[in-house]
């Protein structure tokens, strides 16, 4: 008898103080109530992009955030630490960028931006991949990871001027003609992580061109 109210007393304990989860960012003990797995620390130093739009090569652009050391450090986790439910989060970001930007219901379709094969084996994962999957879920689109191929590999972009970035990026996405159709007549939503020079983005909306979308747009999470 006494045990039973044992247990009862715990589950009782339990529904009050939920397991304890943490800061997707600095580790502190939040609880499920705080937006997007971050503390309040944290959410007041992330540096959120409110700035509409912006238009490169005709291809409307939205950046949630700046690239400074909270977001570096999601990002780093996500790619690094193989801490996958970073993307979940880091999607709920762009969506709430999204509705923010009054856009959210302008794509039919996501393309998160590939990673080289043999990268993506290594870490398991490709995390555009993962967020381009949470946030086709929340704004209720399809995502299709397999139209764009990334056919050459590249060397590190850190240091390139934008010049070299363009070059060491260029030819190095293939369109996947057996997923063409998907893209065909649709607003395509082109996905990466991370946004410098715009090299990249533009590299691989000229090559979903190919295949006659009704128009492509840009979102990353983290802008330098
Ligand atoms: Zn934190």
């Amino acid at each position: 008898m006494i045990r039973d109210l044992g247990i009862a007393a715990d589950r009782l304990l339990g529904l009050i103080y939920p397991d304890p989860i943490y800061c997707i960012c600095c580790g502190n003990i939040i609880d499920e109530t705080r937006t997007y797995g971050l503390c309040d620390h944290c959410v007041r130093h992330m540096v959120w992009d409110t700035s509409p739009p912006s238009d490169i090569d005709g291809m409307e652009t939205m950046r949630c955030c700046q690239y400074g050391i909270y977001e570096r450090t999601l990002i780093f986790s996500l790619k690094y630490n193989g801490k996958r439910y970073i993307a979940r989060h880091i999607a709920e970001m762009m969506r709430d960028k999204m509705i923010h930007e009054n856009r959210d219901r302008n794509y039919d379709i996501i393309v998160p931006v590939p990673l080289y094969k043999r990268k993506e084996r290594k870490r398991g994962f490709n995390q555009t991949f993962l967020i381009g999957k949470y946030l086709a879920k929340e704004l209720g689109i399809e995502c299709v990871p397999e139209v764009l191929m990334r056919v050459r590999e590249t060397r590190p972009m850190r240091g390139l001027s934008p010049q070299e970035r363009a070059e060491n990026i260029a030819g190095c996405f293939a369109l996947n003609e057996n997923f063409a159709d998907e893209i065909c007549g649709r607003n395509v939503l082109l996905l990466d992580d991370f946004y410098t020079t715009g090299a990249t983005a533009k590299e691989c909306r000229k090559v979903l061109m190919q295949a006659g979308p009704a128009g492509i747009g840009f979102i990353a999470f983290a802008a330098k």
